[in-house]
């Protein structure tokens, strides 16, 4: 009998864990060996990380030990991925310097922030990326409102997102809710405290439907968040922004959410990529590297419907991995693997906890119905990691 297939796991994200778990369910251990890598020793949910960034969850309620999601089977490894070597088939870890081999790699490391080498942004700006930097968000915003009692500069109570994507819009909607409380906690008048979304493009969340960025503009205006549109960040600095024209506005904390791309292991592989994601075939691998798959945000596919990429969503990584899964299985024993195709669900973004806008099929949400829409989809990805287990641990409402 042969050996068991190496198949290495990068990253225990919406594409990775989907990938080794679906894996582990259908291969037996002597058909393949399954690692998973990932840095951490949880899986976060990135869809959630606007939440602990504002303050309104605790970050725990963010993310889940990997160990209790996945099988036996699947060995997991914590260390930080170095390197990809494609021509020895190996990944360097960073933490243990060990090297991993594999016979089928599958590349599923997310985003890193997209900067557009906007001035001062990296040095001076906050990121909501993962829980280390959600932490330290909320940590710094919490610790600027604490000395305004004190020292009374109004740039110590103002917070710029910058970029009104669907990250800054329901960033800015947990500020709205959670304000109020940081308010009363230090002596603050509400209306002293300004959040300024700016955005590049001539309308909020550029792309999405009319009817649905009035209604989160109209929303959020309502309580008081102030939006800059067509007017682009173009320094960040020690005092706040800059912005095209020459307004300055100074604010102590500035959370940059205006874009992403891939993430820079795989930029540095060697593999072909636009903006650090990979521009991969229908079955999902690299150009190039018939034993290489790309999943979630470092992997990029064309809408044929717009020739435009997709966005990068976790129901696109989710997907991937689930299709990949049950492809590598039946390549592995000999059989055939299927073409990828996408099927959107909608999309439904947050404005608060009770509040949302989102597009379901061809019927448009708003208000609570769409705010609980909106956790019925968080929940399902519980109920997809770990059964309904992790939904009552997890998904208090
Ligand atoms: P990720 O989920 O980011 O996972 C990557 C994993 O790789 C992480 O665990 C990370 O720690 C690990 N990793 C990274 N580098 C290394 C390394 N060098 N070594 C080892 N491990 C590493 N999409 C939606 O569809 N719906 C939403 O409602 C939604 N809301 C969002 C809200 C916010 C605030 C944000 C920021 C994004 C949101 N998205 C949403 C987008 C979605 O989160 C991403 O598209 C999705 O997480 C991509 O999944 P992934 O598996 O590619 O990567
Ligand atoms: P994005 O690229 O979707 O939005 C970034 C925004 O920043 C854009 O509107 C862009 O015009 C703006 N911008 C760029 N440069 C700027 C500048 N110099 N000054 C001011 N504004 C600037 O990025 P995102 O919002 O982080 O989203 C990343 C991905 O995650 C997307 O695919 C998105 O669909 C997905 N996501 C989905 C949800 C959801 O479905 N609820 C929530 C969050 C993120």
């Amino acid at each position: 009998m042969s050996e068991p297939k190496k198949v290495l796991v990068l990253g225990a994200g919406y594409g990775g864990l989907m990938t080794a778990k679906g894996l582990a369910k259908q291969l037996s251990s002597s058909e393949a060996e399954v690692t998973l890598v990932n840095q951490n020793s949880y899986h976060y949910f990135t869809t959630e990380l606007h939440k602990p960034a504002a303050g309104t969850s605790h970050h725990d309620h963010t993310r889940v030990e990997i160990a209790s999601l996945l099988p036996r089977s699947v060995k997991f490894v914590q260390d930080r991925v170095k390197a990809i070597k494609l021509e020895e088939k190996k990944v360097e870890l960073e933490g243990s310097n060990e090297e991993l081999s594999y016979d089928y790699l599958v590349v599923g490391l997310g985003s890193a922030p997209e900067t557009f080498g906007i001035k001062g942004l990296l040095e001076n700006a906050y990121f909501i990326r993962n829980i280390d930097s959600v932490r330290r968000i909320r940590e710094h915003m919490e610790y600027m409102f604490s000395r305004y009692a004190d020292e009374k500069k109004d740039e110590l109570i103002t917070i710029v997102v910058g970029g009104a994507g669907f990250t800054g819009i329901e960033y800015v909607g947990e500020l709205v809710d959670r304000i109020p409380e940081l308010c009363r906690y230090y002596d603050i008048p509400e209306g002293k405290v300004r959040i300024v979304n700016v955005e590049a493009a001539p309308t909020v969340l550029p792309g999405f439907d009319e009817a649905l960025v009035k209604y989160a503009v109209d929303y959020l205006s309502s309580k008081g968040v102030e939006f800059k549109i067509s007017t682009p960040i173009e320094e960040c600095t020690e005092e706040g922004v800059i912005l095209k024209g020459g307004e300055e506005i100074k604010s102590a904390t500035v959370v940059w959410t205006g874009g992403v791309r891939g993430n820079k292991v795989v930029e540095d592989s060697g593999i072909d990529t636009m903006r650090g994601r990979v521009k991969v075939d229908e079955l999902l691998r690299a150009p190039g590297h018939e034993n290489v798959f790309i999943v979630g945000d470092c992997s990029l596919m064309i809408n044929k419907e717009n020739d435009r990429p997709y966005p990068p969503t976790a129901q696109m990584a989710t997907q991937q991995g689930q299709q990949l899964a049950k492809n590598l299985a039946s390549f592995i024993r000999g059989g055939e693997m299927k073409p990828f195709v996408y099927e959107p669900k909608g999309t439904v973004a947050s404005l608060g906890k009770r509040v949302a806008i989102g597009v379901v099929g061809s019927k448009k949400l708003t208000g609570g119905l769409a705010a609980f829409m909106k956790k019925v989809i968080d929940l399902r990805w519980l109920y997809l990691l770990g059964g309904i287990g992790l939904v009552l641990r997890k998904g208090k409402l």
